[in-house]
């Protein structure tokens, strides 16, 4: 078995569709997006709890949202604890 046999179909179809400075330029683009979104949604310690300072103040504003928010765990492909 090969590397190639363990890459996703996703990833064989940017091959075959990119040039590699095109997919380096995406992938680029797309880490800064998540940054972005890292950065949003920050984590902060309240009374030695972690929180999301966006979701708490966006969705609940009398209610803390645990870090890490559902955001943050669709970014990681994490499920809730
Ligand atoms: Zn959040």
């Amino acid at each position: 078995m090969s590397r190639w046999d363990d890459v996703s179909e996703a990833a064989k179809q940017l091959i075959y569709d990119l040039n590699e400075l095109d997919i380096a330029e995406s992938l680029a683009s797309r880490n800064a997006a998540a940054d972005r979104v890292r950065a949003l949604h920050e984590r902060v310690t309240n009374q030695h709890v972690d929180v999301c300072t966006y979701c708490s103040a966006r969705d609940y504003p009398a209610y803390e949202v645990p870090w890490p928010c559902d955001t943050i765990r669709a970014l990681d492909n994490t499920e809730e604890p």
